[in-house]
């Protein structure tokens, strides 16, 4: 037996089977995901599909893809127990499937709200097609929703319900909006055009529980004591990687499966790539797991050449982007820990950037609607370069000549 399987047929699962034709891998490629779907985007379930209740999903590959290339895709099917030992894995439900290669791409989960009246009905949280189409219905006939957690996905529905002339109050712990990933200056801009356009945002604000009449969530309390009315209750609080079954299996497992910078695990022929994997990163050496379609998509071809014996280290340059309203969000490099923020452009004009640096070190550019900035800043930190401050404050055209 020389399979390749993937377990979970996500972005970074379904990429991997292409990746492996691509480069030449002449084995079985089994991809095995519990959804019942054809593998879909999942960027738009925040943002056009819920308005639309018509709305299809954007298969990631036609269903001729699969076939072409050989890829066993099985569709509503569950893995319940790995053995690498015995190189099997146990179908949920009954029925094994052999592997010489594993490749862990389980993806995320969203955070479960864990306060009284959590799981009322009506408090829905969205990381799926399945979950998209529930919130999409719910919030039809629903007169208030409330929002808990200004992060991306928390923002974009919050624009696209209001959007839809919905009533929509985003309740965030934080003093900010979007705390761990923008700077300040893009948080602010963003509060103020989701406001302008009739959201309401409640920053510093808990939960403490959710209240229900014959089952069904009915308010959101503060832990101040207010009462917020609500018919449907939307949780937005992060994502939890899927890691219960590389746990069994005994692999090494921190926020997430860590994996080296060929994507290999602690157990021989077993990857982890995606939502799922915790990793060094080159950018800053921080210990980190990133959940987005470019983390996924990287990762997924360099596991690919892992397989094939090609040694690569993992040297993509990650970036983000949020479409929120009609505020397009890029995001690129990581920012966490940087000390100093100069800004270019005018927020006025809805069209400015932040650079980041750590020390003398460009580390990532936030920018709003100002995707050139953004291309440039992909290539400028694939590059190692770093602009002096000065160059930046001189505007695009002095980076881009210091750059060429
Ligand atoms: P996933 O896409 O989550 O796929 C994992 C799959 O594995 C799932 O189908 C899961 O059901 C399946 N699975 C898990 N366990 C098993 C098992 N035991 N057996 C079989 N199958 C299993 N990123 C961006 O860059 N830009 C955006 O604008 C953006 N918007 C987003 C909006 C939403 C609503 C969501 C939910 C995410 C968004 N993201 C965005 C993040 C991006 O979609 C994820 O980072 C990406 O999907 C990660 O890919 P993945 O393959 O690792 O995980």
């Amino acid at each position: 037996n020389d399979s390749v399987v993937i377990i979970g047929a996500g972005h970074a699962g379904v990429q991997a089977a292409a990746s492996l034709r691509e480069e030449g891998f002449g084995g079985g490629v089994i991809l095995v995901g519990d959804e019942p779907e054809l593998p879909y985007h999942k960027p738009p379930l925040s943002k056009s599909f819920i308005k639309d209740s018509e709305a299809r999903s954007q298969p990631l590959r036609g269903e001729r893809f699969y076939l072409e290339n050989a890829i066993d895709l099985r569709r509503g099917t569950r893995i319940s127990r790995i053995d690498h030992r015995g190189r099997v894995l146990d179908i949920d439900g009954g029925g094994t499937i052999a592997f010489k290669h594993l490749i862990l791409a389980t993806g995320s989960r969203a955070r479960a709200l864990e306060i009284e009246g959590g799981d009322l009905s009506g408090v829905r949280s969205l990381r799926s097609l399945a979950d998209a189409r529930s919130i999409g219905e719910l919030s039809r006939i629903a007169a208030e929703i409330v929002i808990l957690g200004g992060g991306f996905i928390g923002l974009e529905l919050a624009a696209t319900l209001a959007a839809c002339g919905r009533s929509v109050t985003v309740v965030e712990a934080a003093d900010r909006l979007l705390s761990r990933a923008v700077s300040p200056a893009v948080a602010t801009h963003v509060r103020h055009r989701l406001e302008a356009n009739g959201v309401r945002i409640l920053t510093g604000t808990s939960i403490g529980r959710l209240d229900g009449n014959s089952g069904k969530v009915k308010a959101a309390l503060t832990t101040s004591g207010k009462r917020l009315p609500a018919e449907l209750v939307i949780v937005g609080i992060g994502a939890v990687p899927n890691v219960r079954l590389a746990r069994t299996a005994g692999l090494t497992v921190a926020n997430g499966i860590a994996v080296d910078d060929g994507m290999r695990t602690s157990l021989a022929g077993i990857l982890a790539i995606g939502d799922v994997a915790v990793y060094k990163h080159w950018l800053n050496d921080e210990t980190l797991r990133l959940e987005s379609v470019q983390n996924a998509t990287d990762q997924a071809r360099l596991a690919a050449r892992t397989v094939v014996g090609i040694s690569d280290a993992y040297s993509a340059v990650p970036w983000f982007w949020s479409d929120i309203g009609d505020l397009k969000l890029q995001m690129v490099g990581l920012t966490a820990r940087c000390d100093t923020q100069i800004l270019l452009g005018d927020t006025g004009d809805d069209s400015f950037s932040v650079f980041h640096y750590l020390g003398d070190r460009l580390m990532g550019i936030d920018s709003v609607n100002r995707p050139a900035d953004h291309m440039l800043g992909r290539k400028i930190l694939k590059a190692g370069f770093s602009p002096a401050r000065q160059t930046v404050i001189a505007g695009s055209d002095e980076l881009k000549r210091a750059f060429a």
